[in-house]
């Protein structure tokens, strides 16, 4: 594979980073919009967006100007005295989702930290304390932290980690009937869903579900919470990724791309639990940063009906270009949130894709594509073109892998 990481890089961060992370031998160096660079001044289409992160791209010009403006007044204070940014903020999230009130973080686990907390507390507070489960689903992924680990119904996570937090319930996607017979049972507090399982493979939840739970919720007063961190912020081609189905979560989380590049977590409390939190039920030191607020508020509010009908069009370019042609075998997804299955390994294409200086993402055994949402037509067909080339090839190469004798070069 093509290689561009300086040794002095790559020997650092073998012997002193953590080795949570496979990297790819690529060091990224500088980038524009949706294109990298590496240190050999080679040039990729970014269709990873840092994960979802970069929603108007490198270095866009709006959201650097809001940060830098912001830097140069003051960079934090801590959140025991009032600042413009956050404040305003979190007016802008409640305007465009009908939600009440914002407690800010840092990241994706921590905003869904706080809405377990919000929703155990308001049934605590209300029923007492023996209604504590959060009914998640198997597939998702809500986070790294310990509590977070527990709320992700994929036990491959959860091996040697044990024990975790207690009082998570992972049901089947679809099965609406066990989730009315655990509410019934009267000790849910919550079901907490993606309403695009993004790390389980770019998968979009049945709209006949999502009606029935949100039907169960009303019925047993069980909280809606919905996990944004990665279809939300115009991702999906709606604001939010629940605004595709006819729901209104009780709570609302996100964080990925509202920060544009900077870490932030916001979760959004609706009108049950607008009142559940009061000086010192939860914090954080970082939260509500100035800079990361500044940055925010530059993303969200061009996060508008012009930006969100392109990304429905991009959208269909992409499939439209990639259904059918060789290597692939479907196309899952929503908005520029797309997984592409392949008859080849997704790492191949991936490794195809790289060599022909695109770079996508992986989710389970999918290649998942998460570009800015501003990224150039004519970049974006570039991307697509290379892609499906990679397809076809890393489909050939199973083939011919798959027959002893076959060759391939
Ligand atoms: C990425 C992700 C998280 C975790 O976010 P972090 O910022 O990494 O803590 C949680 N939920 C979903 C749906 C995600 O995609």
């Amino acid at each position: 594979m093509y290689k561009s990481v300086s040794k002095k890089t790559k020997e650092l961060d073998d012997k002193y980073i953590a080795a949570t992370y496979a990297r790819f031998p690529i060091e990224i160096v500088r980038g524009c919009g949706s294109l990298l660079y590496d240190n050999q001044d080679r040039e990729y289409i970014d269709m990873g967006a840092g994960i979802a992160v970069n929603t108007f791209g490198i270095c866009d010009p709006v959201w650097i100007s809001a940060v830098t403006e912001q830097l140069g007044r003051f960079q934090h204070t801590s959140n025991l005295y009032y600042s413009e940014p956050c404040a305003e903020l979190a007016k802008i999230l409640c305007e465009r989702t009908g939600m009440k009130r914002v407690f800010f973080s840092n990241s994706g686990a921590e905003a869904n930290e706080c809405a377990v907390k919000a929703a155990r507390k308001y049934s605590a507070d209300k029923y007492g304390p023996h209604r504590y489960n959060i009914i998640t689903l198997k597939n998702s992924f809500h986070g790294r932290t310990i509590t977070m680990l527990a709320a992700t119904g994929q036990d491959a996570f959860h091996t040697d980690f044990l024990p975790l937090t207690e009082g998570f319930i992972y049901v089947d996607q679809g099965d609406s009937e066990t989730i009315r017979k655990l509410a019934a049972g009267g000790t849910v507090a919550a079901v907490m869903f993606e309403v695009v399982q993004g790390e389980g493979g770019v998968i979009p939840l049945d709209h006949a579900f999502v009606k029935e739970l949100a039907d169960i919720a009303r019925e047993y007063d069980i909280l809606l919470i919905a996990d944004e961190v990665q279809c939300g912020n115009g991702r999906t081609g709606k604001f939010c990724g629940y605004m595709n189905y006819d729901i209104t979560p009780d709570i609302v989380t996100t964080a990925k791309g509202l920060g544009g590049g900077l870490p932030i977590g916001a979760t959004l409390l609706g009108d049950k639990t607008e009142h559940v939190f009061m000086p010192g039920t939860h914090g954080s030191t970082f939260g509500g940063n100035p800079v990361a607020c500044a940055g925010a508020i530059s993303i969200i509010n061009r996060i508008d009906d012009a930006l969100l009908e392109g990304i429905c069009r991009k959208s269909k370019c992409i499939i439209n270009k990639l259904l059918g042609a060789p290597g692939v075998k479907s196309i899952s997804g929503l908005g520029l949130m797309l997984g592409i299955d392949t008859y080849g390994d997704a790492s191949d294409v991936i490794r195809f894709a790289m060599e022909g200086g695109v770079l996508p993402l992986k989710a389970k055994n999918k290649v998942r594509l998460l570009p800015a949402l501003n990224i150039p037509d004519d970049i974006l067909a570039r991307a697509v073109d290379i892609i499906a080339d990679a397809c076809a090839k890393a489909a050939a190469l199973k083939k011919c892998l798959a027959q002893p004798g076959g060759n391939f070069h």
